[in-house]
C-alpha cells in the first residue's frame, strides 16, 4: 500500500463564471440562502454560513457558464512549495496570481483536461461585521436561515475526457485519495470521486461523453439534513425552478442530492449525507459499468442529460433533447431564465403551465433497459437508448460479439461516420443452446430492468424468451418490434399481456461483424399493447396502460427514435407480417432488388393471391389487414429513391446461408389458416418455395456453363 501523505487541506472554492450574472445572483443568495461578503470587478465572493474564509463561490459575469477555476488550500506554506515543485518537476506549466478576495497568492495550473487549478495557503479568516457576530465563538458567521440555508460549498464534479489520467493527476502530484471508480474492461474509467479529507468526495471526475474540454458538470453545496435537501426542492419548485433530477440518493458515497440548473446554465446540486472515510488502508471501491447500471440500492435513476449536460454546453443535440428534462428550459439559452423579480422576490415567470412537461408522473430519469438478442437492431436500439442515457445492458447468444462489444466497445456506423458506445454486453444461452427455461447467467431482482426489448429473429424468440426470463421482474415491461407471427406468443409464456408491448420497425440495420452494425437511414417504429387473453381484440384489455406505454415510448423518442403509439399492437404485426409474406418472399424467390417488382406486370394479382389468404386468417383471429393499403405500400417501396434498390433482408438471409424467418411468415399463416379451418395454397406454396431455396442456395446457377 502506498504511505498517505496530507499536503492539500480540502477544496477552497470555486469560481462560476456566469453570462446572466444578475439571476445567477439572486438564485444563490435568496434561493441558496449564501451571503455576499465582498463584490467587484464582476465578481462577487459569496459564502455558506459555515464557511471559515470569506468566500467558497466567486461567481463571475461572463460570456459563458462553466468553470472559472477551482481553488484548494494546503496545509502549510511548505506543503505549498512541495506541491508547486512536483508542478514544476512534471513540466505542467503554471503561474503565481496576486491575492483574490483575501485568499492567496495563488499558483495557477491545469489539470489533464484543461480545468484551471489554484493551489493557495494563505488566507483570511471570516469577520462577520459589527452586530452580525454569532452567539457561539465556535460559528464563524450568524445562522443564515435563508432559503435552502446551504453551510458550504461541498465538492466540485469536472467532465474530462480521460478521468483515469485526471484521478492519477491529482493522486500523484497532491494526495487526493480516490474513494470509488467505475472502470472499464480495457482500464478506462467513466467516473471518480476523491478526496484529501474523510468525506467521500471533494472533486468529482466523471466521463465528458460529448468529448468537451474544460467542461463542469456541477458544483454541490451541503446541508446538514436529507430533510432540509427536501425542504429545498420545495423551495425551488415554488420558485418555478426545474428540478433536474432528485432528490434522490447516489450511488458513490450514496450522496443525498438535488439537481436544479443556476440561471447561468450550470448545474448546481444540493446535498446531505453520504459516508465518511476513516479506514486509512482502505482500497477504492471499483465499480464496473454493468454493476453500476444495475443501480445497486434505492434512489431514482438520472436523467438522460445527466450524461451529457455540462457547462460549457457543447451544443450537441443530445446535451438537451431529452424526454425527461423539460423541452422548454432545455431550448433556453443561458439567462434566458429568471425565475426572480429584480428585487429578489420569488417571482415564478417560469410556472408549470408554460413548461412542456412530458407526458405524466413517473417519467423522470433513465430507464433500465435490456436488450434480449443484440444483433443488429437489437445493437442499434441499444446504442439509441444508452447515447440518450439509459441504464443499458445487450445480451446476445454470440459469444465473439459480446466479448467484442465489452472489450472495445460497441462501434455504429452510419452515414456520419463511426461512433463508439462503452455499452455493456452479457452472454446469453444461444439459439442453438437453448436454455431450460431457469434463469440464465443467474439474474437477481437487482438485473430486473424496467424493459426488456426482444430483438432476435422471430425463429429464437422462444429460446431467448426462455434463457432471458429472469430478467423479467413483476415490474418489467417487454417490447418485440421483431418480425413475423408467433413472437408475442411465445414471448406470453414469460411476461402477461397486461406487460406487454409489440410493434414494428422500418429502421434498417446490418451487422458488419462482431461487435459492430451499420444503421441505415432512417425509419419509423410504432407499437402498442397487446390485447389480453381474456378479451382478444380490445386493446383496453391488454398492455401496460397509458403510463407504462408512454414511458417506453418516452425512452424510445427521446432517444432520437420516430415512435408513435397504435392502439392494437396486433394490427401493426400484421400489416408488417402482410408486407413480409410478398416483398421478402418474392424479391428472394426472383432474386431481386424491390425496384425490380416494378417492371412484373402481373405483381397485383400475385400479390393479392397471398395478401387475400392473409387478411382471411387475421379476420379470424380478430383482426382487420387492409389489404389495398397493404399493396400501396409496397408499391411505394419499387421507387429507388425509397428503399426500392435494396435487397430484401430474407434474400441477404439465402446469400449468407442463414436461416430465414419464413416458418413466422407464410409458413405461420399457413399453419394457422389450417387451425381456422381456411384454404391458404398461395402461402403455403410460397413457404415451401424459400423452404426449397434455404435447402439449395449453395448449388444456385447463376450463368450459363461457359461451353
Ligand atoms: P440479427 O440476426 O442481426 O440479430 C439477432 C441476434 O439474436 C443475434 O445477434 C443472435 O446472436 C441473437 N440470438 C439468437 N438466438 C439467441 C438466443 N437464444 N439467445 C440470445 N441471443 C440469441 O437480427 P436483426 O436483423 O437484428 O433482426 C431482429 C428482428 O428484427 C427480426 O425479427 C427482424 O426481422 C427484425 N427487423 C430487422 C431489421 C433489420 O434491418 N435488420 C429491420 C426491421 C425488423
Amino acid at each position: 500500500m502506498t504511505e498517505h501523505w496530507r499536503d492539500v487541506a480540502h477544496v477552497g472554492h470555486a469560481e462560476l463564471l456566469t453570462p446572466a450574472p444578475e439571476a445567477s445572483l439572486e438564485y444563490f443568495t435568496t434561493l441558496l440562502g449564501l451571503t455576499v461578503a465582498a463584490e467587484g470587478d464582476g465578481s462577487w465572493y459569496l459564502r455558506g454560513y459555515g464557511d471559515y474564509e470569506p468566500y467558497s463561490l466567486k461567481l463571475t459575469a461572463s460570456s459563458r457558464a462553466g468553470l472559472g477555476h477551482l481553488a484548494v488550500r494546503t496545509w502549510s506554506p511548505e506543503a505549498l512549495d512541495r506541491r508547486v515543485a512536483w508542478l514544476v518537476a512534471a513540466g505542467i506549466p503554471g503561474r503565481w496570481t496576486e491575492p483574490d478576495g483575501g485568499k492567496g497568492p495563488a499558483y495557477e495550473f491545469r489539470d489533464p483536461d484543461g480545468h484551471p487549478v489554484r493551489i493557495y495557503y494563505e488566507t483570511t479568516k471570516y469577520a462577520p461585521p459589527a452586530g452580525q457576530r454569532p452567539a457561539m465563538k465556535s460559528n464563524h458567521q450568524r445562522y443564515a436561515g435563508r432559503g435552502a440555508n446551504v453551510r458550504r460549498l461541498e465538492h466540485v464534479n469536472l467532465m474530462a475526457r480521460d478521468v483515469r489520467a485526471c484521478r492519477e493527476f491529482w493522486a500523484d502530484g497532491f494526495g487526493l485519495r480516490t474513494f470509488e471508480i467505475i472502470r472499464r474492461g480495457d482500464g478506462s474509467e467513466d467516473g471518480a470521486w476523491l478526496s484529501s479529507t474523510v468525506q467521500g468526495h471533494e472533486v468529482i471526475y466523471v466521463r465528458d461523453h460529448l468529448g468537451g474540454v474544460g467542461r463542469l458538470h456541477h458544483l454541490a453545496f451541503w446541508v446538514d439534513s436529507r430533510e432540509d435537501v427536501l425542504r429545498a426542492a420545495d423551495l425551488m419548485n415554488d420558485a418555478g425552478v426545474p428540478i433536474e433530477a432528485g432528490p434522490s440518493r447516489h450511488i458513490p458515497i450514496q450522496g443525498f442530492y438535488l439537481y436544479t440548473r443556476e440561471p447561468g446554465g450550470n448545474r448546481i446540486e444540493i446535498c446531505s449525507g453520504g459516508y465518511l472515510g476513516f479506514d486509512p488502508d482502505d482500497e477504492p471501491v471499483v465499480w464496473t459499468p454493468a454493476e453500476y447500471a444495475a443501480k445497486p440500492g434505492w434512489g431514482a435513476r438520472l436523467p438522460a442529460t445527466f450524461r451529457t449536460y455540462g457547462t460549457p454546453p457543447t451544443g450537441a443535440p443530445e446535451e438537451t433533447e431529452t424526454s425527461d428534462w423539460p423541452a422548454a428550459l432545455s431550448r433556453s439559452p443561458p439567462g434566458a431564465f429568471k425565475p426572480f423579480g429584480s428585487r429578489g422576490e420569488f417571482v415564478p415567470t417560469l410556472s408549470r403551465g408554460s413548461i412542456e412537461m412530458p407526458g405524466q408522473a413517473g417519467l423522470t430519469g433513465s430507464v433500465k433497459i435490456t436488450i434480449a438478442g443484440s444483433g443488429a437492431m437489437g445493437c442499434r436500439f441499444g446504442a439509441a437508448l444508452f447515447a440518450a442515457g439509459h441504464e443499458v445492458l445487450l445480451l446476445d447468444g454470440w459469444a465473439e460479439h459480446v466479448a467484442a462489444i465489452n472489450a472495445d466497445g460497441l462501434r455504429v456506423t452510419d452515414e456520419t461516420g463511426t461512433r463508439v458506445l462503452p455499452v455493456p454486453a452479457a452472454l446469453l444461452p444461444a439459439a442453438d443452446h437453448p436454455a431450460d427455461g431457469s434463469p440464465a447467467d443467474g439474474f437477481s431482482a437487482a438485473d430486473q430492468p424496467d424493459l426488456v426489448i426482444v430483438f432476435t429473429k422471430a425463429t429464437a424468440t422462444a429460446a431467448v424468451a426462455a434463457a432471458a426470463a429472469g430478467a423479467i421482474g413483476p415490474d418489467t415491461l417487454v417490447l418485440t418490434l421483431q418480425n413475423g407471427l408467433d413472437n408475442i406468443e411465445a414471448l406470453l409464456a414469460h411476461v402477461p399481456a397486461a406487460r406487454l408491448l409489440a410493434g414494428t420497425t422500418t429502421l434498417a440495420t446490418e451487422l458488419v461483424g462482431p461487435g459492430h452494425i451499420r444503421a441505415l437511414g432512417s425509419g419509423d417504429t410504432a407499437f402498442g399493447p397487446v390485447p389480453g387473453e381474456a378479451s382478444a381484440g380490445e386493446a383496453s384489455a391488454g398492455g401496460p396502460g397509458a403510463e407504462g406505454t408512454e414511458r417506453v415510448r418516452a425512452a424510445l423518442s427521446g432517444a432520437g427514435l420516430s415512435v408513435r403509439v397504435a392502439p392494437n399492437a396486433l394490427e401493426l404485426v400484421w400489416a408488417k407480417v402482410a408486407f413480409n409474406c410478398v416483398m421478402n418472399t418474392l424479391c428472394s424467390i426472383a432474386s431481386i432488388p424491390v425496384s425490380a417488382l416494378a417492371r412484373y406486370d402481373g405483381f397485383d394479382p400475385l400479390a393479392s393471391s397471398i395478401l387475400d389468404e392473409i387478411a382471411a386468417v387475421a379476420r379470424a383471429e380478430g383482426v382487420t389487414v387492409d389489404t389495398a393499403a397493404a399493396l400501396a405500400t409496397m408499391k411505394a417501396q419499387f421507387d429507388p429513391s425509397a428503399s426500392g434498390s435494396h435487397l430484401a433482408s430474407m434474400l441477404q438471409d439465402l446469400m449468407n446461408s442463414r436461416r430465414t424467418e419464413i416458418a413466422h411468415l407464410n409458413g405461420a399463416v399457413a399453419a394457422r389458416a389450417a387451425r381456422h379451418g381456411l384454404a391458404a395454397p398461395a402461402n403455403t406454396l410460397i413457404a415451401r418455395l424459400i423452404g426449397l431455396l434455404e435447402a439449395t442456395w449453395p448449388d444456385r446457377v447463376n450463368a450459363l456453363p461457359a461451353d
